[in-house]
């Protein structure tokens, strides 16, 4: 497989779409209401658009794609960082070799063990587990043993993780099935930058300086039977135009050429980091407006691709984009290796970037709660085989309300139950008392109340 990223085609996409005129622009966004998500031509076009009647017109078409695809969920998970250990060099990343400073950390499997337990203690269900590129100390091997440490570690209170997402260095097919043999969810990999001289200064040493090997990493994770695989670009480092260009040729390369396109597309933006001399003063800044613009573009061009936003971002931020498209959020997070289990002032010096939202899960939960959201904890796709072209057929707006809402109020209702401060499950069931009335399909309703009556008399991990 070789690189099909060509950064003239996606230059003069961008040309091409000029300062769009009005007309177009409407046209666009009218046929983005029919969920068939848009061409590169068409979405280079909204992205061009600068008309602030017109951005106000994309804001509220990607609510409303939003609201009819995913209604009000949102998925919750928490990253797991077991090891700091870097032979790559990223300019923007605090684990990167040359930061000296850094204290370098590969948790054993106790400590793994330790910090899934004080993620279950949280509430969390859902994990990303991720480390650095680094030949000895993360090694595919250990990482293998660090997920089946996660899935067997449960705490007293009947605390679990059921779906382990991982986000580690690209590999070749036989390693990508070992990973599959573990048992994991998504596959997530970022390119960082489609654009590639960027890409060349970014990435000077190191395995990562591959762009192609990392660019293909999906088609092969594909190949090894992986077929839940998450994108994402590293906005802050080029043009956010072009990266959003870039992500959508990576998802329609994808779809073409294995039959499904992306679970996922994240979107992370450039954090300050400890000694990353490319995360204090970004490249390409992409400003709040721009990011807001970028996500919501995203929502219409791929309207079935879950979008993943960290707690990168502030509450603020997250809270305004929410509902222009996102449809998983971390909640709670540390990036430092070790950092759940014992907090610490110093979690910094071993941390990939800075947090911009440092809330607890609880209050995260609370906050979009009272916002409306329905938080989800689901994780029964996955574990009924309902993934890549499965996961898409399913994914039509009404079956997603009828299937992913009802476990949405069924995990989350385990939350209220198991791990809620009072305030969360005063709100929390109110939200839900709401939305069992709410239900208009009758068959749904009675599965809701007779499920959740279950639950509160004790019974777990239900779902449709
Ligand atoms: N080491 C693997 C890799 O590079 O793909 C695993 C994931 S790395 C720990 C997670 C991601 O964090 C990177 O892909 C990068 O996009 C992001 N990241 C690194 N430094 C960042 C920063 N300063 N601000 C925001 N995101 C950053
Ligand atoms: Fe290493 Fe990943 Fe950080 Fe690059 S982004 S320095 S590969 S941990």
């Amino acid at each position: 497989m070789k690189d099909f990223i060509r950064d003239t085609e996606i230059e003069e996409l961008l040309r091409k779409a000029g300062s769009p005129d009005r007309k177009q622009v409407l046209e666009i966004i009218a046929k983005s209401r029919e969920l068939k998500g848009l061409a590169p031509e068409e979405t280079a076009v909204l992205l061009q658009t600068d008309d602030p009647e017109l951005i106000l017109a994309i804001y509220e078409t990607a609510r409303e794609i939003k609201q009819s695809i995913y209604g009000n969920r949102l998925v919750l998970f928490a990253p797991l960082y077991i090891a700091n250990y870097c032979s790559n060099n990223c300019l923007y990343c605090g684990f990167r070799r040359d930061n000296k400073e850094l204290n370098r950390v590969a948790l054993s499997m106790e400590q793994v063990a330790e910090e899934v337990r004080a993620i279950e203690r949280e509430g969390h269900k859902r994990l990303l587990m991720l480390c650095g590129e680094h030949p000895s100390r993360s090694s595919l091997d250990y990482f293998i043993e660090a997920i089946e440490t996660a899935y067997a570690t449960h705490t007293e209170e009947g605390g679990e993780i059921r779906r382990i997402n991982v986000e580690i260095a690209p590999m070749n097919v036989p390693d990508f099935k070992r990973l599959k043999a573990a048992n994991i969810g998504t596959y997530v990999l970022f390119q960082e930058t489609y654009h590639h001289e960027t890409y060349r200064a970014m990435h000077p040493h190191g395995p990562k300086a591959d762009f192609a090997w990392r660019l293909t990493a999906m088609h092969r994770a594909q190949e090894a039977g992986i077929d839940d695989v998450g994108l994402g670009a590293l906005f802050g480092l080029y043009d956010y135009r072009y990266e959003v260009l870039g992500l959508l040729i990576h998802a329609r390369t994808l779809e073409a050429d294995c039959g499904v396109g992306p679970h996922t597309i994240s979107i992370p933006r450039l954090e300050p980091a400890f000694n990353a001399p490319a995360a204090s003063s970004p490249p390409r800044p992409v400003s709040d407006e721009e990011f807001k613009k970028l996500v919501a573009i995203i929502r219409m061009a791929v309207p079935y691709t879950g979008m993943i936003l960290s707690t990168r971002e502030s509450p603020e931020i997250r809270t305004a984009v929410f509902e222009l498209g996102i449809s998983q959020i971390s909640a709670g997070s540390r990036t430092n290796p070790g950092g759940y289990a014992k907090d610490s002032s110093e979690g910094f010096r071993a941390a990939q970037f800075n947090l911009g939202d440092t809330r607890t899960a609880d209050e995260v939960i609370h906050d979009i709660t009272t916002r409306g959201h329905i938080p989800s904890f689901c994780t029964a796709c996955y574990r009924l085989g309902r993934t890549g072209r499965d996961f898409m057929d399913l994914a039509k707006p009404g079956l997603i309300q009828h299937f992913c809402r009802s476990n949405a109020m069924m995990t989350f209702k385990e939350y209220l139950m198991d791990y809620a401060s009072p305030r969360t499950k005063e709100v929390g069931e109110q939200l839900l008392a709401g939305l069992v009335e709410r239900t208009e399909k009758l068959e749904t309703r009675q599965i809701l109340i007779e499920r959740l009556g279950r639950i509160e008399r004790g019974e777990r991990d239900l779902f449709i």
